[in-house]
């Protein structure tokens, strides 16, 4: 459903990744771990084209596209299939939480707007924030404004939600509220790909943990596997650091 084809990316002459491969089931769920400047969030940016890979191919649903040969017809596809959940939430300043999470579906699925409010506010329920429809993002905590980024990527109704490090700008009281949420989503079998340093949610959720280092992935194996054994000296070393 998703799959990366040795898909390589430089900044100038800086390579970050080359040749990566990456395959997920629809409903799976990966996170991505690994020392910071890796290339994780540039991985996660190639796969909907807010970078554009110099080489590779990339899958999503039924779309394949030719890193080097994609038109602007095929990045915009392909953004369709995606959602993405940023760091810093990501939200419009000027827009309620209601508008936030309509603006997609009304601006790119060309919902009337009556039907994307109503489709908001039932994602605001949803997310736990029906009463927020009116706020604008500076009047939310930090984990309210993560959950409407998150509800945000719900009305994408995207093939698969790729969130870069979605709890690291919250203080620490809002990250459970966020999690949780995201583990909502696991339950639903979203389909979703990880970057996190909350090694208990990819515990609890993921399917499958995928170690980068230096532009490589280095292993990929279940939490309960890659977390306990093992098997290359990078993750051990990554491990001993943060566990
Ligand atoms: P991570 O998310 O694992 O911390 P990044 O993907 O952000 O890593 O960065 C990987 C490498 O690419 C780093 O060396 C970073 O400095 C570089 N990099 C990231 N974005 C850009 C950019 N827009 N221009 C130039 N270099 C970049
Ligand atoms: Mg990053």
């Amino acid at each position: 459903m998703i799959t990366l084809e040795s898909v390589s990316k430089q900044f100038g002459q800086q390579p970050v990744f080359s040749h990566v491969d990456l395959h997920l089931e629809q409903g799976e769920i990966i996170v991505i771990i690994g020392p910071s400047g890796t290339g994780k969030s540039t991985l996660l940016r190639c796969i909907n084209f807010l970078e554009r890979p110099e080489a590779g191919h990339i899958t999503v649903g039924d779309l394949r596209a030719d890193a080097r040969k994609a038109s602007r017809a095929d990045i915009l596809a392909l953004r369709r299939r995606t959602a993405f959940v940023f760091q810093n939430y990501g939200l419009f300043a000027n827009k309620t939480a209601l508008e936030n999470i309509s603006e997609g579906m009304i601006v790119v699925d060309k919902l009337p707007k009556a039907q994307a409010h109503a489709r908001a506010r039932e994602i605001l329920a949803r997310i736990g924030l029906a009463d927020k429809a009116d706020a604008y993002p500076a009047s939310l905590s930090g984990g309210q404004q993560q959950r409407v980024g998150i509800g945000r990527a719900m009305a994408a109704n995207a093939d698969v939600i790729l969130f870069d490090e979605p709890t690291s700008s919250l203080d620490p009281q809002w990250v459970e509220e966020v999690l949780a949420l995201m583990k909502q989503l696991a339950a639903e079998k979203q389909t979703m790909i990880v970057v996190t340093h909350e090694m208990q949610f990819a515990r609890d959720v993921a399917d499958r943990v995928v170690f980068m280092d230096e532009g490589q992935i280095v292993e990929q194996a279940p939490p309960e596997q890659l977390f306990t054994n093992p098997q290359d000296e990078r993750t051990r070393r990554f491990l001993r650091k943060i566990l």
